[in-house]
Protein backbone atom coordinates (compact mmCIF):
# COMPACT_ATOMS: atom_id res chain seq x y z
CA UNK A 1 0.00 0.00 0.00
CA UNK A 2 1.47 3.49 -1.24
CA UNK A 3 1.74 5.99 1.78
CA UNK A 4 2.10 9.73 1.44
CA UNK A 5 1.38 11.80 4.24
CA UNK A 6 0.07 9.29 5.99
CA UNK A 7 -3.02 11.10 7.55
CA UNK A 8 -5.28 8.38 6.36
CA UNK A 9 -3.68 5.23 6.33
CA UNK A 10 -1.63 5.31 9.86
CA UNK A 11 -6.14 6.27 10.78
CA UNK A 12 -7.37 3.15 9.10
CA UNK A 13 -4.15 1.36 10.83
CA UNK A 14 -5.53 2.55 14.07
CA UNK A 15 -9.28 1.18 12.72
CA UNK A 16 -7.11 -2.14 12.30
CA UNK A 17 -6.31 -2.45 8.34
CA UNK A 18 -2.78 -4.43 7.99
CA UNK A 19 -1.55 -3.96 4.72
CA UNK A 20 0.92 -6.91 4.10
CA UNK A 21 3.62 -3.82 3.15
CA UNK A 22 3.67 -0.22 3.07
CA UNK A 23 5.69 2.02 0.49
CA UNK A 24 6.56 5.36 1.55
CA UNK A 25 6.27 7.88 -1.40
CA UNK A 26 8.26 10.38 0.21
CA UNK A 27 12.00 10.16 -1.11
CA UNK A 28 10.53 10.00 -5.02
CA UNK A 29 12.10 12.26 -6.89
CA UNK A 30 9.88 15.19 -7.98
CA UNK A 31 6.96 14.06 -6.02
CA UNK A 32 6.22 16.97 -5.11
CA UNK A 33 7.00 18.93 -7.75
CA UNK A 34 4.63 21.88 -8.98
CA UNK A 35 5.74 23.21 -12.94
CA UNK A 36 4.69 24.69 -16.04
CA UNK A 37 4.42 21.55 -18.28
CA UNK A 38 6.93 21.40 -21.14
CA UNK A 39 4.30 22.51 -23.72
CA UNK A 40 3.29 25.26 -21.28
CA UNK A 41 -0.19 24.13 -21.84
CA UNK A 42 -1.24 23.11 -18.22
CA UNK A 43 0.33 23.00 -14.60
CA UNK A 44 1.76 19.91 -13.52
CA UNK A 45 1.03 18.91 -9.58
CA UNK A 46 3.22 16.50 -7.86
CA UNK A 47 1.06 13.55 -6.66
CA UNK A 48 3.20 14.40 -3.07
CA UNK A 49 2.58 17.71 -3.09
CA UNK A 50 1.27 18.78 0.38
CA UNK A 51 -1.81 20.79 0.30
CA UNK A 52 0.09 23.69 2.17
CA UNK A 53 2.76 23.76 -1.26
CA UNK A 54 -0.20 23.91 -3.56
CA UNK A 55 -2.04 26.86 -1.63
CA UNK A 56 1.53 28.96 -1.66
CA UNK A 57 3.04 27.25 -5.28
CA UNK A 58 4.25 30.17 -6.96
CA UNK A 59 3.82 28.92 -10.19
CA UNK A 60 -0.03 28.39 -9.70
CA UNK A 61 -0.60 31.86 -8.00
CA UNK A 62 0.37 32.84 -11.29
CA UNK A 63 -1.20 30.74 -13.75
CA UNK A 64 -4.29 29.39 -11.59
CA UNK A 65 -4.38 31.59 -8.84
CA UNK A 66 -8.10 30.38 -8.04
CA UNK A 67 -7.14 27.30 -7.61
CA UNK A 68 -4.32 28.36 -5.25
CA UNK A 69 -7.16 30.11 -2.76
CA UNK A 70 -9.36 27.91 -2.74
CA UNK A 71 -6.80 24.69 -1.81
CA UNK A 72 -5.81 27.27 0.74
CA UNK A 73 -9.12 26.82 2.79
CA UNK A 74 -8.38 22.68 3.28
CA UNK A 75 -8.29 21.55 6.62
CA UNK A 76 -5.94 23.30 9.43
CA UNK A 77 -2.40 24.27 9.25
CA UNK A 78 -1.16 20.88 10.58
CA UNK A 79 -3.09 18.82 8.23
CA UNK A 80 -1.93 20.97 5.29
CA UNK A 81 2.01 20.78 6.16
CA UNK A 82 1.05 17.14 6.02
CA UNK A 83 -1.61 15.53 3.63
CA UNK A 84 -0.85 15.66 -0.09
CA UNK A 85 -2.73 16.04 -3.33
CA UNK A 86 -3.22 12.37 -4.61
CA UNK A 87 -3.38 11.04 -0.37
CA UNK A 88 -6.84 13.67 -0.74
CA UNK A 89 -7.91 11.71 -3.51
CA UNK A 90 -7.27 8.46 -3.59
CA UNK A 91 -8.66 8.12 -0.02
CA UNK A 92 -12.04 8.17 -1.63
CA UNK A 93 -13.56 10.13 1.19
CA UNK A 94 -16.92 11.69 0.25
CA UNK A 95 -15.86 15.05 2.43
CA UNK A 96 -12.48 15.73 1.14
CA UNK A 97 -12.33 18.33 -1.59
CA UNK A 98 -9.62 17.96 -3.87
CA UNK A 99 -11.33 15.76 -6.32
CA UNK A 100 -14.27 18.73 -6.25
CA UNK A 101 -11.46 21.28 -7.18
CA UNK A 102 -9.82 19.09 -9.77
CA UNK A 103 -12.90 17.92 -11.34
CA UNK A 104 -13.80 21.55 -11.83
CA UNK A 105 -10.48 22.33 -13.43
CA UNK A 106 -10.70 19.51 -15.82
CA UNK A 107 -7.56 18.36 -13.94
CA UNK A 108 -6.28 14.23 -15.11
CA UNK A 109 -4.18 12.00 -13.28
CA UNK A 110 -0.90 10.29 -14.87
CA UNK A 111 -0.52 7.26 -13.20
CA UNK A 112 1.16 3.69 -13.01
CA UNK A 113 -0.06 0.31 -12.66
CA UNK A 114 1.68 -3.13 -12.07
CA UNK A 115 1.56 -3.76 -16.05
CA UNK A 116 1.65 0.47 -17.98
CA UNK A 117 3.33 3.59 -17.26
CA UNK A 118 1.88 6.99 -17.95
CA UNK A 119 -1.68 6.37 -18.26
CA UNK A 120 -4.22 9.27 -17.72
CA UNK A 121 -7.51 9.58 -16.68
CA UNK A 122 -9.56 12.29 -16.06
CA UNK A 123 -10.23 13.33 -12.26
CA UNK A 124 -13.91 13.49 -13.03
CA UNK A 125 -13.86 10.05 -14.26
CA UNK A 126 -12.07 8.07 -11.39
CA UNK A 127 -15.10 7.45 -9.04
CA UNK A 128 -16.22 5.19 -11.67
CA UNK A 129 -12.47 3.59 -11.98
CA UNK A 130 -11.32 3.68 -8.27
CA UNK A 131 -11.87 -0.19 -7.48
CA UNK A 132 -10.01 -1.57 -10.82
CA UNK A 133 -7.31 0.84 -10.06
CA UNK A 134 -6.36 -0.21 -6.70
CA UNK A 135 -6.97 -3.71 -8.19
CA UNK A 136 -4.06 -3.20 -9.95
CA UNK A 137 -1.54 -1.45 -8.15
CA UNK A 138 -2.12 2.49 -9.30
CA UNK A 139 0.49 4.22 -8.54
CA UNK A 140 -0.59 8.28 -9.26
CA UNK A 141 2.63 10.05 -10.24
CA UNK A 142 0.70 13.79 -10.75
CA UNK A 143 -2.36 15.94 -12.00
CA UNK A 144 -1.99 17.39 -14.90
CA UNK A 145 -4.30 21.06 -14.45
CA UNK A 146 -4.74 22.48 -18.21
CA UNK A 147 -4.85 25.67 -18.84
CA UNK A 148 -7.40 28.28 -20.21
CA UNK A 149 -7.27 28.73 -23.67
CA UNK A 150 -4.92 31.78 -24.45
CA UNK A 151 -7.69 35.03 -24.36
CA UNK A 152 -9.65 33.42 -22.56
CA UNK A 153 -10.38 34.35 -18.50
CA UNK A 154 -10.94 31.52 -16.29
CA UNK A 155 -12.48 31.37 -12.55
CA UNK A 156 -12.72 29.04 -10.36
CA UNK A 157 -15.63 29.45 -7.25
CA UNK A 158 -16.54 27.41 -4.27
CA UNK A 159 -18.20 27.07 -1.73
CA UNK A 160 -17.54 25.11 1.17
CA UNK A 161 -19.74 26.35 3.50
CA UNK A 162 -21.72 23.55 4.35
CA UNK A 163 -18.92 20.90 3.92
CA UNK A 164 -18.92 18.14 4.81
CA UNK A 165 -22.15 17.24 3.59
CA UNK A 166 -22.26 19.51 0.75
CA UNK A 167 -19.59 21.45 -1.16
CA UNK A 168 -20.59 23.20 -5.10
CA UNK A 169 -17.73 24.71 -7.53
CA UNK A 170 -18.27 26.49 -10.10
CA UNK A 171 -15.09 26.82 -13.03
CA UNK A 172 -16.19 29.19 -15.79
CA UNK A 173 -14.25 30.38 -18.76
CA UNK A 174 -14.55 33.53 -20.36
CA UNK A 175 -13.46 35.24 -23.23
CA UNK A 176 -14.80 38.79 -24.85
CA UNK A 177 -17.49 39.27 -22.16
CA UNK A 178 -19.49 35.99 -23.09
CA UNK A 179 -19.00 32.15 -21.50
CA UNK A 180 -17.05 29.83 -23.63
CA UNK A 181 -17.60 26.73 -21.38
CA UNK A 182 -18.86 26.03 -17.84
CA UNK A 183 -18.51 23.23 -15.52
CA UNK A 184 -20.43 23.10 -11.64
CA UNK A 185 -19.23 20.16 -9.22
CA UNK A 186 -20.86 19.49 -6.31
CA UNK A 187 -19.33 17.54 -3.35
CA UNK A 188 -20.22 15.73 -0.33
CA UNK A 189 -23.45 13.45 -1.70
CA UNK A 190 -21.25 10.24 -3.34
CA UNK A 191 -18.58 8.31 -2.84
CA UNK A 192 -16.92 10.94 -5.62
CA UNK A 193 -18.16 14.34 -6.85
CA UNK A 194 -20.82 14.60 -9.18
CA UNK A 195 -19.53 16.74 -12.34
CA UNK A 196 -21.86 18.56 -14.87
CA UNK A 197 -20.76 21.14 -17.78
CA UNK A 198 -23.40 23.78 -17.71
CA UNK A 199 -25.14 24.66 -21.15
CA UNK A 200 -24.22 28.65 -20.84
CA UNK A 201 -21.38 28.51 -23.66
CA UNK A 202 -22.00 32.17 -25.58
CA UNK A 203 -24.14 33.68 -22.74
CA UNK A 204 -23.21 37.23 -22.59
CA UNK A 205 -21.67 37.60 -18.94
CA UNK A 206 -24.60 40.37 -18.54
CA UNK A 207 -27.47 37.53 -19.38
CA UNK A 208 -25.85 34.96 -17.06
CA UNK A 209 -27.37 36.90 -13.29
CA UNK A 210 -30.56 36.16 -15.37
CA UNK A 211 -30.45 32.66 -16.07
CA UNK A 212 -28.26 31.47 -13.17
CA UNK A 213 -31.18 29.92 -11.45
CA UNK A 214 -32.60 27.58 -13.73
CA UNK A 215 -28.99 27.11 -15.14
CA UNK A 216 -28.50 25.77 -11.33
CA UNK A 217 -31.65 23.84 -10.80
CA UNK A 218 -31.44 21.85 -14.26
CA UNK A 219 -27.77 21.18 -13.26
CA UNK A 220 -28.44 19.57 -9.75
CA UNK A 221 -31.72 18.12 -11.17
CA UNK A 222 -29.09 16.03 -13.36
CA UNK A 223 -27.35 14.36 -10.26
CA UNK A 224 -28.04 10.91 -9.12
CA UNK A 225 -29.91 10.83 -6.00
CA UNK A 226 -26.95 10.99 -3.31
CA UNK A 227 -25.55 7.59 -1.77
CA UNK A 228 -24.10 9.39 0.94
CA UNK A 229 -26.42 8.99 4.17
CA UNK A 230 -28.53 12.19 5.53
CA UNK A 231 -30.21 12.23 8.41
CA UNK A 232 -32.11 15.96 8.09
CA UNK A 233 -34.80 16.74 6.15
CA UNK A 234 -35.33 15.02 2.69
CA UNK A 235 -34.00 16.66 -0.46
CA UNK A 236 -32.24 19.06 1.58
CA UNK A 237 -29.45 18.96 0.41
CA UNK A 238 -30.12 18.80 -3.44
CA UNK A 239 -32.30 22.44 -3.16
CA UNK A 240 -29.40 24.14 -1.15
CA UNK A 241 -26.69 22.64 -4.31
CA UNK A 242 -29.40 24.74 -6.47
CA UNK A 243 -28.91 28.03 -4.57
CA UNK A 244 -25.74 27.38 -3.99
CA UNK A 245 -24.34 26.96 -7.59
CA UNK A 246 -26.89 29.50 -8.51
CA UNK A 247 -25.13 32.11 -5.75
CA UNK A 248 -21.88 31.15 -7.31
CA UNK A 249 -22.92 31.91 -11.02
CA UNK A 250 -24.40 35.27 -9.99
CA UNK A 251 -20.78 36.08 -8.47
CA UNK A 252 -19.26 35.79 -11.70
CA UNK A 253 -21.75 37.36 -13.74
CA UNK A 254 -21.26 40.47 -11.28
C1 LIG B 1 -8.38 16.73 11.23
C2 LIG B 1 -8.48 16.59 9.73
C3 LIG B 1 -9.10 17.60 9.01
C4 LIG B 1 -9.22 17.50 7.61
N1 LIG B 1 -9.85 18.48 6.92
C5 LIG B 1 -9.98 18.39 5.58
C6 LIG B 1 -10.63 19.39 4.83
O1 LIG B 1 -11.10 20.40 5.36
N2 LIG B 1 -10.73 19.21 3.49
C7 LIG B 1 -10.22 18.11 2.85
O2 LIG B 1 -10.33 17.99 1.64
N3 LIG B 1 -9.58 17.16 3.54
C8 LIG B 1 -9.45 17.26 4.87
N4 LIG B 1 -8.79 16.28 5.57
C9 LIG B 1 -8.26 15.14 4.82
C10 LIG B 1 -6.81 15.36 4.38
O3 LIG B 1 -6.73 16.34 3.37
C11 LIG B 1 -6.32 14.02 3.86
O4 LIG B 1 -6.30 13.17 4.97
C12 LIG B 1 -4.95 14.08 3.28
O5 LIG B 1 -4.93 14.83 2.11
C13 LIG B 1 -4.48 12.68 2.94
O6 LIG B 1 -3.19 12.79 2.39
P1 LIG B 1 -2.02 11.83 2.84
O7 LIG B 1 -0.87 12.18 1.99
O8 LIG B 1 -1.82 11.88 4.31
O9 LIG B 1 -2.65 10.43 2.43
P2 LIG B 1 -2.23 8.94 2.87
O10 LIG B 1 -2.84 8.66 4.20
O11 LIG B 1 -0.76 8.75 2.76
O12 LIG B 1 -2.93 8.14 1.72
C14 LIG B 1 -4.34 8.13 1.55
C15 LIG B 1 -4.72 7.10 0.48
O13 LIG B 1 -4.14 7.47 -0.76
C16 LIG B 1 -3.29 6.45 -1.25
N5 LIG B 1 -2.18 7.17 -1.92
C17 LIG B 1 -1.50 8.24 -1.47
N6 LIG B 1 -0.65 8.69 -2.40
C18 LIG B 1 -0.79 7.86 -3.47
C19 LIG B 1 -0.20 7.82 -4.77
N7 LIG B 1 0.71 8.70 -5.18
N8 LIG B 1 -0.60 6.84 -5.62
C20 LIG B 1 -1.52 5.91 -5.24
N9 LIG B 1 -2.12 5.91 -4.03
C21 LIG B 1 -1.76 6.88 -3.16
C22 LIG B 1 -2.89 5.65 -0.04
O14 LIG B 1 -2.53 4.32 -0.38
C23 LIG B 1 -4.19 5.70 0.75
O15 LIG B 1 -5.11 4.77 0.25
C24 LIG B 1 -8.68 16.36 6.95
C25 LIG B 1 -8.04 15.34 7.69
C26 LIG B 1 -7.95 15.46 9.06
C27 LIG B 1 -7.27 14.36 9.82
Amino acid sequence: MAMAGGIDVVNRMKDGLAPPALVLLGGVADIDAIRLSPQRDAIEVGAGARHDAVANSDVLLAWLPDLARCWERIANIRIRMQGTVAGNLLALMSGYEGAVLLSALGASMVYSTRDSRGDMIAVRKFGEAADSFFERGGLVEKLRVPLPMAGTTRRLLYDRSLRPILTVALRIDCAGGAVVSACAVIGGCHRWPFACDLPVAGVALSELHAQADGTARSAVRQMPEPTVPWFGVANYRETVASVLLSRLIREVAA
